[in-house]
Parts: C-alpha cells; structure tokens; sequence
C-alpha cells in the first residue's frame, strides 16, 4: 500500500475542502458582516439614556437598562420611521402631536403609529422619570396636591402600586394631571395619558421587558423598589408646567 500517495491525496481532498469552506464562510461573513438593510434615520431619534446603564443598580440592573434603551426604545423608534417615511407632513409633526392627530394617518398604519410613538413618547419620559439620586417624596405644590389628593404620600404610593399590580398583561401605571387634579391610572400596551387628555407626570413600565431579567414573575418587588430611584424633582418640573406654574 502506498502510504504517501494515499497521504498526498488526502491532503489535496483536505485543502480543496478547506478552500470550498473558506469560500463559502467568506460569503457568509461578507453577508453577515454588511449592515442591515438601514431604517429611516428620521423624523425621530433614540435620546441618549441620561446615566449610565448602571447607574440605577441593584433596583434596575445595567442589562435590563442596556436592553430596554438600546433594543425596545429604539425598535419603537425604527418601527415609527419606517411607517412614517412614506408621509413627509405626519413626519413635521412632534410625537405628542402626532399622537393628538391620528385620524389624519392613513387607517392602516394608525395603530403601529399609537404602539410605536407611544412607546417613543412614554421611554423618553420614563428615563428622565428615574435617576441614581432619586428616592425619597416630593415636595413643593406636587407634595401639598398629593397630600390634598389622597390623604397621604404612602396612600398615594398605594394606589399607584396597586395600579400597576393589577394592569393586566403590558402596559403602565400612571399619576397624571386630569381635568386640573391629580389622578392615578394605568394604561395598555403603550398607550400614553395624552390620547385621553391626560398629562403624564409619573410612569412606571410594567411591560416585563422592564424587570423580568432581575425581578423575573416578581412584579410586586419591581414595583416597591422602584420608588428608590424616582426623580421627584423632575416630576415637580412637570407638574409645575402642568398647571401652568
Ligand atoms: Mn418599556
């Protein structure tokens, strides 16, 4: 048996293989490596997270941060300019005034348009919402209207949690500004307090994408340890252009 023929030809069989995988790997890399098909860069764009991803740990870890800014805020992002791109005077309009004027969409794209700019409007609010140095009440008017409102700060906070326990499914728990008093809601899907009139001054993300990585079917946690990173100054700001103070 001639060992080194065999040899030989085994190596040949080898490299040709070798260069048909290479061949065929190098496609794929060229394909996986070309960017993916790009979306509209407008009319909106994703707002940077105002801290860093781990700045509201251990309430809300860096992963779940990174995902639900980077990934979800920015999907409703892509989704809302791909179904605008086709309609230059719905793209002139704010987000909040789009979300005013629906009947002017299209019927087929009027529903990606609520899920998807309200989801847009409701991240970028509920970022500034939080911070590293929130916790703690409120004070000023805000504490003095809650108080009016609803007897007390920790009544408020119970009305709010069970709010947001009891909101089925994905969606969000509210404190808005109704009819010029303070009010607690929850609302679907991303549904935000405006498309009934409301002024949104608090929002927590019950959507599971907000907590199941750390708090996994533990909603309830979620929602008593997220009081720790409230930015109540920002709420103030809001209420106080709310009622026009
Ligand atoms: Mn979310």
């Amino acid at each position: 048996m001639n060992t080194q023929k065999y040899t030989r030809r085994s190596i040949f069989r080898l490299s040709l293989a070798s260069a048909v995988t290479a061949f065929f790997s190098d496609r794929l890399m060229a394909q996986s490596a070309a960017p993916a098909p790009a979306g509209p860069s407008g009319p909106y764009k994703l707002p940077p997270l105002p801290y860093p991803y781990e700045a509201l740990e251990p309430t809300i870890d860096a992963e779940t941060m990174r995902l639900h800014h980077d990934k979800h805020h920015q999907a409703y992002i892509t989704n809302a300019n791909k179904l605008l791109a086709d309609h230059p005077e719905l793209s002139k309009l704010s987000p909040e005034e789009l979300l005013l004027q629906l009947d002017k969409a299209p019927e087929a794209i009027r529903k990606g348009l609520r899920d998807n700019v309200g989801g847009h409007v409701n991240h970028t609010l509920f970022w500034l919402m939080m911070s590293p140095k929130g916790g703690g009440e409120p004070a000023g008017p805000l504490a003095a209207a809650i108080e009016k409102t609803f007897g007390s700060f920790a009544e408020f906070q119970k009305q709010f949690n069970e709010a947001a326990l009891k909101r089925f499914g994905s969606g969000w728990a509210w404190l808005v500004l109704k009819d010029g008093k303070l009010a607690i809601l929850s609302t679907p899907n991303q549904d935000p307090p405006l498309l009934e009139g409301q002024k949104a001054l608090l929002g927590l993300d019950v959507w599971e994408h907000a907590y199941y990585l750390k708090y996994q079917n533990r909603r309830p946690e979620y929602v008593t340890a997220w009081w720790k990173v409230v930015n109540w100054p920002f709420v103030e700001e809001l209420y106080a252009k709310a009622t026009g103070g």
